[in-house]
């Protein structure tokens, strides 16, 4: 028999045909004895870079991952495949631990992920000294930065896995953006000399979309109606009470909506979390307390219910999206308002003057990517530093470009509103003045005698907002911090003095409301992109429900028994054999043995019915 190679271990184990991007560099290098620093977006495939090279490399592997969520969901992933692969974390009994422990030193483990503050304790060191070792993989090594959000000190040590076992090859993966992170983490990590390998953070199969806000709750309902009633999903708020009120809402409407933030009882938050992973057409509700250490593959869409404070967040939030490579979604519904809170709530920050320049840049940049009329994917990119030529076609103002006007004279005329009452107004009164309407509170003020008094009618009440939205979110107009009052600045003066032009986006209009109806058809929109075929529905329910089934019996997630790729790949190439399901993605020699039968049964089932 011919020894198994890179590409025939992709195949047999995991069931795939091809590798993806610099993947078979990453593990010939690995394989070579090479050192390795790999910076790649999420769902980019990370986990086979060392999964392979710990497959084929003499000795354990050792796989240093920061949560146990993680490590648990990627060992059973393995289990799944037919890999001899443990996880060594608290949630082990002690027995349990030593056994592991002792088929480690045996050499009968392939992979043994640990949490990092076992890995550097004495005992566990001792273990390492008498195991054959094939590698050492460090996962999330951004951890190691105290720069990003998530640092964790125990990775400060790992620097010592060099001094130890110099000969073991190490490999340190991530799918942070930031340039100042990945520095620090090769410089900690003791891989300055490493290879590095950098892919795209392109997540091509993300469609980015930003809708102006009116009644969001509604909004977020008619999203998810028509593009993802069948499917996973997280919706993203900033305050607790929000997150309450939209699951209640959803809920209320037929949705399975759960609620996550870190004022639920910890019993609350695990469950609901587990019913999220291991159950289908789930939405969680949630701050940004929820998402690290989330690694399921089929969220079919991220909705933003409220602004991040900057892109890094949203980037990271939105690529909780579509980690199979399906099509999925990121939706942000953002209004005059968001734009307000956010430059207040930075105004009364605490830091010194760098920290609140740095911050405010990021700020714009990210109302700025709100406000845009050119491709969002671009821009994203661009922010951090990838260059792209061709616009996407796959985001909300590729698919409908934004239609922009001159509006000179309507900030001209709304900013001298603002000098007029005296720069301590918000936008709802500054339109009624706008507007000319003598409410108690415009006569009160005696702004009925202003000279922009009713000089706006010739537009809506809407599109002032558009108007002052623009104007702060592109900083031409401040925000008191306490008060959330308009007042001029630097650069509200080159417009009112006409030496500077002002264009605005025009706000597309909202798609209408769905239509009433109690039995809501079910849709994703992965679905209808794969079922086209008469008949694909039933057998996409029919394999659905399987996986369900089975995945309860065996207590893993349903995505473990095969994800959605796999079961798109199904109905797509309705295999009729055994040969023929190995040609489908993501079933293996594993797999077909455990599920192929059942498998086909269902396919000649759906075949005998549509004939
Ligand atoms: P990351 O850790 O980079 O976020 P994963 O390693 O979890 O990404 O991979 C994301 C998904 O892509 C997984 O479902 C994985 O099985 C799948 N995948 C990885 N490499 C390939 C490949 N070469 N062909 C097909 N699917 C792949
Ligand atoms: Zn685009």
């Amino acid at each position: 028999m011919t020894p198994p190679t890179p590409l025939s271990t992709l195949k047999t184990i995991f069931g795939y045909d091809a590798f993806r991007g610099t993947q078979e560099e990453i593990i010939g290098h690995l394989i070579d004895g090479g050192d390795a620093l790999v910076l790649m977006p999420t769902g980019g495939g990370k986990s086979l870079c060392f999964q392979i090279p710990g497959l084929l490399r003499e000795g354990t592997a050792v796989v240093i991952s920061p949560l146990i969520a993680l490590m648990q969901d990627q060992v059973e992933a393995l289990k799944q495949n037919g890999v001899r692969a443990g996880g060594l974390n608290s949630a082990l009994s002690q027995e349990a631990a030593l056994e592991m422990e002792g088929a480690m030193v045996r050499g009968e483990l392939d992979l043994v992920y640990v949490a990092p503050e076992r890995l550097m304790t004495p005992r566990f060191q001792d273990i390492l000294s008498r195991t054959p070792l094939s590698l050492f993989a460090i996962d999330e090594a951004h951890c190691v930065s105290q720069w990003g959000h998530d640092f964790r000190p125990e990775y400060m040590q790992l620097a010592i896995l060099a001094e130890r076992f110099p000969d073991v090859p190490r490999i340190a993966l991530t799918a942070t953006a930031d340039p100042i992170v990945r520095e620090e983490m090769a410089q900690r990590l003791h891989l300055t000399t490493a290879k590095r390998f950098v892919s795209s953070f392109d997540r091509p199969n993300i469609r980015y979309r930003v809708v102006v806000k009116n009644n969001p709750k509604k909004q977020l309902e008619n999203f998810i109606e028509r593009e993802h009633s069948d499917d996973s999903g997280i919706v993203y708020c900033l305050s607790r009470k929000k997150v309450e009120a939209t699951a209640t809402w959803l809920s209320e409407r037929g949705y399975r909506a759960l609620p996550y933030h870190a004022g639920l009882p910890p019993a609350v938050r695990a469950t609901n979390q587990r019913r999220f992973i291991t159950e289908d057409q789930v939405i969680i509700v949630a701050t940004i307390a929820f998402g690290m250490g989330i690694d399921k593959p089929d969220v079919r869409f991220v909705a933003h219910l409220d602004l991040p404070k900057n892109l890094e967040s949203y980037y990271q939030e939105t690529g909780r999206a579509g980690r199979d490579g399906l099509p999925a979604d990121a939706w942000m519904a953002y209004s005059l308002g968001d734009a307000v809170f956010l430059r207040q709530m930075l105004d009364t920050s605490e830091g010194d003057e760098t920290f609140k320049r740095i911050q405010h840049q990021k700020l714009n940049a990210m109302l700025g990517f709100c406000e845009i009329t050119g491709c969002r994917r671009q821009a994203l990119l661009a922010y951090f530093g990838e260059t792209h030529k061709s616009t996407c076609n796959n985001c909300d103002t590729c698919l409908e470009p934004v239609a922009t006007w001159e509006g000179t004279t309507e900030a001209q005329k709304a900013l001298s509103c603002v000098y007029r009452t005296g720069q301590r107004f918000g936008a709802g009164h500054l339109i009624e003045v706008l507007l000319g309407k003598r409410t108690d509170k415009v006569e009160g003020f005696g702004h009925d005698k202003v000279s922009t008094f009713g000089i706006g009618t010739d537009h809506s009440d809407k599109e002032w907002r558009s108007v002052y939205r623009q104007l702060v979110a592109s900083g031409i107009v401040s925000v008191t911090p306490q008060t959330g009052g308009f007042y001029l600045n630097e650069k509200s003066m080159p417009v009112l003095k006409g030496q500077e032009q002002v264009r605005f986006r025009k706000d597309p209009t909202q798609p209408r409301g769905g239509k009433k109806s109690s039995a809501r058809a079910r849709t994703s929109r992965l679905m209808d992109e794969v079922c086209v075929a008469p008949g694909t529905r039933a057998l996409w329910d029919a394999l659905k429900s399987y996986r369900s089934e089975t995945a309860k019996e065996a207590g893993v997630p349903p995505y473990l028994v095969f994800n959605d790729a796999t079961l798109a790949d199904l109905i797509e190439k309705m295999p009729l054999d055994d040969i023929e399901l190995l040609a489908v993605s993501g079933i293996g020699q594993q797999k077909l043995s455990a599920y192929g039968d059942e498998i086909l049964v269902i396919i000649d089932a759906h075949l005998k019915e549509i004939v």
